[in-house]
């Protein structure tokens, strides 16, 4: 009795300028891998009515929690139909630059906030005015503080059940806002488990006809704003201190670069309230939440962990993030010469660290 599966194909499309996450069914028979296969790409802002065919190439496939059973969900990339990566593609650049730095073995977790809506207002805020201020909410419990929690408790079961890598969820400070974390995995992995993460907490929210949003600012005034830090740790910065100091300076050099490409309305976040940095500064330091980069107050006393960039909107890519992080921080610890982070302490038996540190730089 040959069965079939249903295999929900989801992409990333070409809106600007924040792309949408699109999805649609295949029927696949039971013991076959999800094939190849293409969309209408002058639906998507991917290609003109003219010449319309895009490719979907599967990348990241996992069981679906939501269909249950067999079915699958598979996040796919978008190719040309000469099988080269589509403009909309991110994941193509980010997996390159994963490879070219494989050595330092970059790893990610990335805190996901967003914003619950129920028509044109936040879940759970009054039909006119504004709930009471901030400062009750983060990490509240009862019914005159929290908002959607049992959306959120779905949203966790199905992305363990998918295999995700969720870290850890919370309310956050304005009502109605939640985080949820990915992480700690490498590039570009860390793209595909967020980018199928979103893809679910919007798909179970639909079914509480709730809207979940990224919007990195979705009520102005003196209410947070959402965002994605992204903690992030190399092989040498889980080992000593140094180079998770050089990373948060490297990061300086580029300031201008990273903040274009974190996501769009940055400066509506970034104003240096609501324990953001200013977008227009750069700053670093040890548990400091109006940083640009905070390295946490664990890390300082064991000498040694991660550091977070508390830049990244809601609405990032996570492909896009991944890739300049590990661009920037791993091509300014080859400049120095890898050997640094070898030749520091006890380290004469990482010989072979060394070499293949120094082997990358070419
Ligand atoms: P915060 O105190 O900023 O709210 P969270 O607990 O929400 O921090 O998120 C911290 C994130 O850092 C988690 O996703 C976790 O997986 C990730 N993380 C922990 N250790 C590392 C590491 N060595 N490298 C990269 N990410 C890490
Ligand atoms: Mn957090
Ligand atoms: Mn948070
Ligand atoms: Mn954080």
């Amino acid at each position: 009795m040959a069965g079939f599966y249903k295999a929900e194909y989801i992409w990333i499309d070409g809106t600007e300028p924040t792309a949408k996450l699109r999805s649609k069914t295949k029927i696949v028979p039971e013991g076959q891998a999800p094939p190849i296969w293409g969309f209408d790409g002058s639906s998507t802002n991917q290609a003109p009515g003219s010449n319309s065919d895009c490719v979907l190439q599967p990348v990241f496939v996992c069981p679906d929690p939501i269909r249950g059973g067999k079915h699958k969900l598979v996040l796919n990339e978008v190719l040309l139909t000469d099988m080269t990566p589509h403009k909309s593609n991110t994941r193509a650049a980010c997996a390159e630059t994963a490879k070219k730095y494989a050595s330092f073995d970059m790893w990610f977790g990335i805190e996901q906030e967003y914003t619950f809506f129920e028509g044109s207002k936040p879940l759970g805020w009054p039909d006119n005015g504004f709930p009471a201020p901030q400062g009750p909410y983060y990490c509240g419990v009862g019914a005159d503080e929290v908002f959607g929690r049992e959306i959120v408790e779905a949203h966790t079961d199905a992305c363990l059940a998918a295999g995700l890598a969720i870290a850890g969820t919370n309310g956050e400070v304005m009502p109605g806002q939640w985080e949820f974390q990915i992480g700690p995995i490498g590039p570009p992995a860390i793209g595909d488990h967020m980018w199928v993460a979103r893809w679910l907490l919007y798909r179970i929210a639909e079914d509480f006809g709730v809207n979940a949003t990224l919007d990195p600012k979705p009520v102005r005034g003196d209410w947070n704003g959402a965002g994605a830090h992204t903690n992030f740790s190399t092989k040498q910065m889980r080992a000593s201190y140094e180079p998770c100091v050089e990373a948060a300076k490297a990061l300086g050099t580029k300031a201008k670069l990273h903040i274009e490409n974190y996501g769009h309305g940055i400066e509506g976040r970034l104003t240096g309230q609501h324990e953001t940095a200013s977008y227009k500064t750069f700053s670093y330091g040890v548990s400091d939440r109006g940083a640009s980069v905070r390295i946490p107050w664990q890390v300082a006393r064991d000498k040694k962990g991660y550091i977070e960039d508390r830049r990244p909107n809601a609405n990032m890519d996570p492909y896009v993030v991944a890739r300049l992080i590990t661009d920037t921080v791993c091509s300014a610890a080859s400049a120095k010469g890898g050997s640094k982070a070898s030749t520091n302490g006890a380290s004469k038996a990482k010989i072979p660290a060394k070499k293949k540190v120094a082997a990358k730089r070419r």
